[in-house]
Formats: structure tokens, sequence, C-alpha cells
């Protein structure tokens, strides 16, 4: 396959990536307590572009001790609330007048091009601070006329942050997801520890340099960089943690829930997707092709909401198929240095075996591939893939995938499109594509899913949840409803 851009490091944001990497604890910038460090790659040419700490259990019990502290000590929260929302602004402020380096460093460290970085991620963690900050300052309860002796007395309820947050995130939008965390638990007033995933943690750990530069006080947002089955595991079995927040796959989900079962900590979890596209017989292709291909091919791929099973009626199937593979063909796949770069690499060596293990597993279930199935030689990238004459039995189909990766099915009627569509163990996103705005509002209600586009597919905003139906997870991040896990309500009787 062909890959745009230069091989060569030489571009600003290695600079900034070789610099010396410590995690944020009580205030300090630490190495591990080991002394170990581990590698941090450049997907987009498998070379190591920066070591950081590699935090343990006893990293992660330092961190909660000092989270725990700083709660305690009402280091947060004594901080009157409209102020702390001046500080998450200021957060915001700062996100953007350091926007090209975090975008340099995320298209660097994650492989998404440079384009999206700039314009999708870092402007979007600016909003998500600036739209917690407004919430920072209205989190008030209500009070209620008791049914009885109610006139005896006043009552009123208070929101209270749920305590000490781990918040652990993955390595396909390691910026987002730290700040679709971030921003919320310290709207609501908890203290944090945030583990980035073991491939991405460098912008995290700018983004906790700019917390601290904005007024956040030691010890309530501390970073811990290390692996998942040591420094996460530690965080979500941790008796002084109050809440785990995750983001990852829905295997490692199920293990934090295990984990969290000693405490009885509150758990929500954003986990894994199989989602999909429901091009209906009158559908606008002009719209659905390009609609279909963003879907999928976005991020290489690696987005939780990728439209990876795109269901086609019949009338429609040999155009769709035709357009998407055309995009598929077309589509620049580029390192982080080439500025026009549409699609980059997968995150390791590892993922692009998998997802190449899907193609094959997928032809062997009697797919044919209409486009791609290759990979790179040098880095992790992996054609723009379609595969068609799949059927919903087919491993690739039913599995996520993670990767650039669609398989196109035809059907013939509405009523068995709604039920091939939900039948999954995911239930994240879909989209359904239509002229008709009552096929569409019905295709919406029908889909057992967490978010549903109508002609388009995706456009996750800090305004609107987002979240999982069945396996998919448990809760909802983004708009008012992200604040409710990390929120306590209290009640409160006033005897007159
Ligand atoms: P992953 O589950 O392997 O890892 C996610 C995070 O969990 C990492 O920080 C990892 O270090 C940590 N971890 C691993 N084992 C752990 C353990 N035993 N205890 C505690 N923490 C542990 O996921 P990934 O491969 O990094 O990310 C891809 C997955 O994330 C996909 O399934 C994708 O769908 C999902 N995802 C979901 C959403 C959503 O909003 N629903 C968003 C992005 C990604």
């Amino acid at each position: 396959m062909t890959v745009s851009g230069e091989t060569v490091a030489d571009i600003p944001a290695l600079g900034l990536a070789t610099r010396s990497w410590n995690m944020l604890v009580d205030g300090e910038w630490v190495p591990a307590a080991s002394g170990r460090r581990f590698d941090v790659l450049d997907p987009g040419t498998g070379e190591v572009i920066a070591s950081v700490p590699e935090g343990d259990q006893e990293d992660a019990q330092r961190a909660v001790a000092a989270a725990r502290r700083a709660f305690d000590e009402r280091r947060w929260t004594s901080i009157p609330a409209y102020e702390r929302a001046q500080i998450l602004w200021r957060v915001a402020d700062l996100v953007e007048a350091h926007g090209e380096r975090l975008a340099a460093l995320e298209s660097l460290n994650q492989g998404m091009p440079y384009r999206l970085a700039l314009s999708g991620t870092v402007a979007q963690v600016a909003r998500c601070f600036r739209y917690y900050a407004g919430w920072a300052d209205k989190l008030s309860g209500r009070s209620a006329e008791l049914t009885t002796g109610g006139r005896d007395y006043h009552t009123y309820t208070m929101r209270e942050p749920v305590g000490v947050a781990a918040l652990i995130v993955p390595w396909n939008a390691p910026l987002s997801m730290a700040a679709w965390k971030l921003a919320p638990a310290l709207a609501a007033g908890c203290c944090c520890i945030l583990k980035p995933a073991e491939e991405t943690p460098l912008t995290a750990l700018v983004l906790a340099e700019l917390l601290v530069e904005a007024g956040v006080p030691s010890g309530v947002v501390n970073v811990v960089t290390g692996y998942g089955h040591t420094a996460g595991a530690a965080l979500a079995a941790h008796d002084d943690v109050d809440k785990v927040a995750f983001t990852g796959s829905t295997e490692v989900g199920k293990l934090i829930v295990r984990a969290a079962t000693g405490n009885l900590k509150k758990v929500t979890l954003e986990l894994g997707g199989k989602s999909p596209v429901v091009v209906l017989d009158d559908a606008d292709v002009d719209k659905a092709i390009p609609g279909a291909a963003a879907a999928i091919f976005s991020n290489a791929g690696q987005v939780c909401t990728a439209g990876s099973r795109l269901f086609i009626h019949e009338r429609l199937y040999r155009e769709v198929v035709a357009g998407v593979s055309e995009i598929a063909r077309t589509l620049r796949v580029g390192y982080c240095t080439d500025p026009r770069s549409e699609m980059g690499p997968l995150i390791s060596e590892k993922q692009r075996s998998r997802v190449l293990g899907y193609i094959q597993a997928g032809i062997s279930d009697g797919a044919k591939v209409a486009v791609g199935g290759g990979a790179s030689e040098v880095g992790f990238f992996v054609e723009p893939t379609v595969l068609v004459d799949a059927d919903q039995s087919m491993q690739p189909v039913r599995e996520e995938i993670f990767g650039p990766v669609v398989a196109a099915i035809p059907f013939t009627d509405d009523d068995d499109i709604a039920a091939q569509a939900n039948d999954s163990v995911y239930g994240l996103a879909g989209s359904v594509w239509t002229r008709d705005v009552n096929r569409a509002h019905d295709m919406a209600r029908r889909l057992r899913v967490g978010r549903v586009g109508i002609n388009v597919h995706g456009l996750p905003d800090v305004t609107m949840p987002t979240g999982g139906y069945k396996q998919s997870g448990w809760g909802r991040e983004l708009g008012p409803e992200g604040l409710e896990g990390y929120l306590e309500t209290k009640s409160v009787f006033t005897s007159i």
C-alpha cells in the first residue's frame, strides 16, 4: 500500500515528545516508585518517540492517597463553585493556546491526521471544559413539601461530588477521552486519578500541565502512566476510590466491574460497539455514500461508534458499495507528517495483526474483499477495506474489529433490517439514511443503541449524552447526563 508523507520523524512534535516525562502525583512531577519506564511509539513508523514512567500498584496507591487527601481536605470544593468554573474555563483557553502542540503530539503518538487532531480533538476538548465550567456553579438541589407533616419541615436536596474518581481511558482518542472524564468530574467537585492508555500517555500529561497552570490545586488531579493489568487494576480495586469511570473494551469493562465489588464503588462504562449504518431504499446516495465511508474510515476505524456493519437495501446495494469502495481506494492514507493525510495508522502491531486477522476470517467465512485488505511495510497501516457478500453469521460482522474494515450486507425489508441491526451484543450507536421522516424516526425508535444518526453517523458533541445499551456500557458521558456519575444526592430534612 502507499503511505503519503515522510517516514523520518523530523517534525516539531518529536522535539516535544523527546523531553523527559514524569507523572503527576500530589502536585509533583515524579518518576515511578520502581524507577522503571516504558517506551512510547510513533505508530506511523513503529519507532520509539518517548519514554514515560511505568507506574504500578505502588504508584496507584500514592496517587489515590493524594487524591483522597485533597478531597478530604476540601482543596477543590472549598473554592467557590463560580471560581472553580473560571479555572475550568482557563483550562479551555490554555488548551486552545497550546492547540498546535497538543495536536502535533496527539497525531504523532496516536496516528490520527494532524488536521483532525487540531480542528476536531483540540477544539472539542476546549468546548468540553467550557461546557462543564458552565455547570460547575449550577449543580443545585430542590425542595419538596413532604406527604407526612409537610408544613412542619423544610426539606432540600444537595448534589455532592462522589469523591475520589479513577478515570481510565483508551488509546483511540486519548486527549478527548481524558477531557470527557476530567471536565465533568472536576465540575462535580471530585478529585481524580487519570490513567491514560499505555500506548498514548503524552497528551494526557500535557493536559495535566495545563490544569496545574490554570490553577487546579495539588492532589486534585493526578496522572499515573502505566499498564492496565498493574496500575489500572490497582485503581479499579482500591478501597479509597469511590468511582471508576472507564472507557475501553467490553472485556476489560467486565474486569473493572469485578474489581469494584470490594468497596462497591460506583462504575460507569463506555465500552465497545458494532454500530449499524442502515441505508433504506429511498436514501439520498450522494449523502449516504460519503456518510457511510466517514462512519468507518474516520480515525482508521478506531472509533467506538464506527459504522462497521453497512446494511444496504438491495435496490441501492451495488451503487453504495461502489461509492464507498471508490472512497476507500482514493482516501489519502498518510503519516502524521502529511498535513493532507485523511487516515493514519492503527495504534500498534498487535492491533494491525488483529485487524488483518478479521479480514482473513471474513474471507474464510465466504466474504469477498471489494477493496483494501493490504498493510504497510513500515508502521502499522491497514488499507481502508470493504468486505462484500457478508452476512451476520460472519466473525468480522459480529465482533468489534476497531480498524478501517466495513462489511456490506444487503437487505430487503425494513422490519427485518431493524432486527438484524439489533442482532449484536453491543448497542452503542447507529445511523439510518432515508428521505422519509417517518421511516427515519421509526428506525430511530427501533434501534437499541445509545446514539442514532439520521442522515449522519456519529457526531459526538459535548451537549448531547453518549453511551451504550447492552454490553456497550453503563451510564452516559457528555451533556448534563455526563455529570450524574460524578454526583451523589443528599436529602436534608429540617424540623421547623
Ligand atoms: P482496553 O480495554 O484494552 O484498555 C482501556 C484502558 O484500560 C487502558 O488504559 C488500559 O491500560 C486499561 N486496562 C487494561 N486492563 C485493565 C485492567 N485489568 N484493569 C484496569 N484497567 C485496565 O481498550 P483499548 O484497546 O485501549 O481501547 C479500545 C476499546 O475502547 C474498544 O473496544 C473501543 O470500542 C472502546 N472505546 C469505547 C468508547 C465509548 O465511548 N464507548 C470510546 C473509545 C473507545
